[in-house]
């Protein structure tokens, strides 16, 4: 769907995958306006195929849109065109009963030429899609993470709360270190003191304090300079339903060492559209490293990664009714 300031959002338009041209002075090139989402399409045990939450990736996409001075996309305008899209290629959707699943992205850039900064007047909204695998091809597997005190990803007042793409370009060498380190994935820290946790690399994170019974859940704040994943605020939903109490608060990097090594932190896990949830078994910094519990996947993890990829796939009764049929 094209927008220009004179137009508005016109000519949406579905074509065969393909090459796109782009003017050599396109805004985008230059000035990196650009943003993104990501959602899942399941195929429901009816039949029909469903995303979870997509209104609320209509809503961020907005607001992303907002930060870096871009045209906003309607929420219908951004539903239609999932619908669009799975209307030609629903065969890519997987039947139901696996973990497979197809990948939307919805995108948009700057495409107006010009080289003056400012924001451009002429954006591009596409969606592709591409089939999505099982996360854990081999059962579900703790990862391990580095916590990167050399780089930041976001500073308050910057774009880390947009799903901004410069904030992953940013990110590329922090998880190169990461990787060099041993580790799966980088864990960031505030910008200011490099004292708390913010979120992982395309994950936000949970700590479980204690264990049955009195499990408590503990997660990053919206501090304004991590992403405020649909998964993360879902999660702090069905916990509260299954009486595990959460709090949004600071949590520092000493807070996590001591609880770990106290036996108090119990399990740690991390949270995205991907991995739905992903358990933490190691934990990497400059000082040293520990693992969590006995490294494996813990129960409060397993099971709110049970109730959350039931309601995904249509095999337990989904009581908001997040899951949106698209087609
Ligand atoms: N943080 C970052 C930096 C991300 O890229 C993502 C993935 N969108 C998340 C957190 C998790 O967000 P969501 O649950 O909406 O996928």
């Amino acid at each position: 769907i094209s927008y220009s300031a004179s137009n508005g959002w016109h000519d949406a338009r579905v074509l065969p995958y393909g090459s796109i041209s782009l003017d050599p002075a396109a805004m985008v090139l230059h000035y990196g306006q650009a943003i993104f989402e990501g959602l899942k399409a399941y195929r429901q045990p009816d039949g029909t195929i469903a995303s979870f939450r997509p209104d609320a990736n209509a809503e961020r996409f907005r607001s992303s849109a907002r930060r870096i001075a871009m045209a906003e996309l309607p929420e219908e305008l951004f539903l239609a065109s999932l619908t669009e899209l799975l209307s030609v290629d629903h065969a890519w959707v997987p039947q139901p009963g696996g973990e497979e699943s197809l990948y939307l992205r919805p995108y948009m850039f700057s495409s107006e030429a010009g080289l003056g900064v400012r924001p451009a007047n002429e954006y591009q909204y596409l969606l592709i899609a591409s089939p999505a695998g099982a996360y854990f091809k081999a059962g579900v597997k703790p990862v391990s993470v580095w916590l990167s005190t050399e780089y930041v990803r976001a500073v308050r007042g910057g774009t880390g709360a947009a799903k901004f793409a410069g904030n992953y370009a940013a990110s590329l060498l922090a998880q190169a270190q990461a990787a060099e380190q041993g580790c799966d994935q980088v864990v960031w820290l505030d910008a200011i003191e490099r004292k708390y946790i913010e979120e992982m690399g395309g994950m936000n994170l949970f700590f479980v304090y204690g264990s049955g019974a009195d499990a408590r859940l503990v997660t990053p704040e919206l501090s304004g300079s991590l992403l405020p994943g649909i998964t993360r605020e879902s999660l702090i939903h069905l916990a509260e339903d299954a009486g595990i109490p959460v709090e949004e608060r600071k949590i520092s990097v000493d807070e996590v060492e001591s609880g770990v090594r106290s036996g108090g932190i119990t399990e740690i896990f991390a949270c995205g559209t991907a991995a739905v949830i992903t358990p933490v078994g190691r934990v990497k910094h400059t000082g040293g490293e520990y693992t969590v519990a006995n490294g494996e996947p813990g129960e409060v993890t397993m099971a709110l990664r049970d109730t959350l990829t039931g309601i995904q796939r249509g095999t337990f009764t989904d009581t908001r009714g997040w899951m949106q049929k698209l087609y």
